[in-house]
């Protein structure tokens, strides 16, 4: 089934701005709220609605979905949107983790966050696929090591909640002032706390899982879905298979270009394919039918008499379908007319008899080209 465009979705075109969205959401979850719209299939509508406004109003989902379409939206792996990041229990830990921040006083902008939850930096690698797999989509399973939040202790290193506590040392903050005599007099000078590490907390008991670490380095085998029409150099997200969080923050991303390897025959650029494919100059003075290979399989066309080199001819939807819409491009055919190299007698013979032929009836090409310098 065919899902529609989520711009369409909400009655825009692509490039809407943020506020176009938003306001053609409101306007369109007013109508279709299934509380206020009894008409059958507006329940349905608002679901559509609402799913559309989830992605387009989030800028790292909107940017997914304008460069994929929905095969960037769907499936483990890719995009990757509602996995990773939080679970439930650590979205708590991390509203513990700020309500104690902020409530301690510390609201100020430039001190904040030293011991805050951060997402983990983001890794990137390359995968190279086959030119056929970039047009037909592909399911490829990767190994991954990297340190994965520890499951029993959600990332604290505490035996239990009441187990992690606030150090005395640095009030929470971990961070504290430093005094110190220079020429220019005192300097005061901020650093880690000593104490806690920077952390802000103190462990009292340890999580015997992961002995305190709150993280497990684990080796995951991750399904990357690659979807049909991607090409070489575009990335693929996947969410959370990153380097590790610091403080109960998330892991960061992993991001994999794609290098799609090139065909023998086929090129592709775009949405379309392009082959040369030859046939001998009697095929092309006569005319005939052949059989092209497309990446779909053969196709039947024709060849008009007097076809000559580099006449291109167009195989409709042979192409490649968009990673937008699943309209696909065409195939181009570019015709090389190959003179024959060597002849048998026989068919030399033949040509003999053709070139007499030709300049008893005047048609000696070089004869006519000649005429222009009399
Ligand atoms: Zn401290
Ligand atoms: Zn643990």
């Amino acid at each position: 089934m065919n899902k529609r465009d989520y711009y369409e979705v909400l009655g825009l075109s692509k490039g809407a701005s943020d506020a176009e969205i938003k306001k053609a959401y409101r306007s369109l979850a007013k109508k279709y709220h299934p509380d206020m719209n009894k008409e059958p299939g507006a329940e349905e509508k608002f679901k559509e609605i609402n799913e559309a406004y989830e992605v387009l109003s989030d800028p790292q989902k909107k940017a997914t979905y304008d460069q994929f379409g929905h095969a960037g939206m769907d499936g483990a792996g890719f995009g990757g949107f509602g996995q990773g990041g939080f679970s439930s229990a650590g979205f708590d830990d991390l509203n513990d983790i700020f309500g104690s921040f902020f409530g301690g006083g510390f609201g100020g902008g430039s001190r904040r966050a030293s011991n805050g939850p951060r997402k983990g930096q983001d890794r990137y690698m390359q995968m190279r696929i086959s030119f056929m797999d970039a047009i037909f989509g592909k399911t490829e399973t990767i190994k991954v090591d990297l340190d994965e939040q520890c499951s029993d202790c959600s990332g604290t290193g505490a035996y239990s909640k009441s187990d992690i506590q606030t150090c005395s040392t640095c009030h929470g903050t971990g961070s504290v002032m430093q005094q110190q005599r220079t020429v220019f007099g005192v300097m005061q000078t901020q650093g880690p706390c000593p104490d806690c590490g920077g952390t802000g907390k103190k462990i009292l008991r340890k999580c015997t899982k992961c002995n305190g670490k709150g993280y497990e380095h684990k080796r995951v085998e991750v399904e990357v879905k690659i979807p049909a029409g991607i090409q070489s150099g575009q990335q693929l997200r996947v969410s959370g298979k990153g380097e590790r969080g610091t403080n109960g923050g998330p892991n960061g991303d992993l991001f994999i270009e794609i290098i799609v390897a090139s065909h023998e025959k086929f090129v592709r650029e775009g949405r379309n394919i392009y082959i040369d494919v030859p046939i001998s100059n009697v095929d092309a003075a006569l005319g005939c039918t052949i059989d092209v290979p497309t990446v779909y399989g053969e196709v039947e066309l024709t060849i008009p008499a007097g076809t000559q080199t580099g006449t291109q001819f167009r195989i409709r939807g042979k192409g490649v379908k968009d990673l937008r819409n699943s309209e696909p491009g065409d195939q181009y055919v570019e015709i090389s007319v190959e003179i024959p190299k060597k002849l048998s007698r026989e068919e030399r013979e033949l040509y003999m008899k053709l070139r007499d032929l030709n300049r008893k009836e005047g048609k000696s090409v070089f004869e006519k080209f000649k005429d222009a310098f009399k």
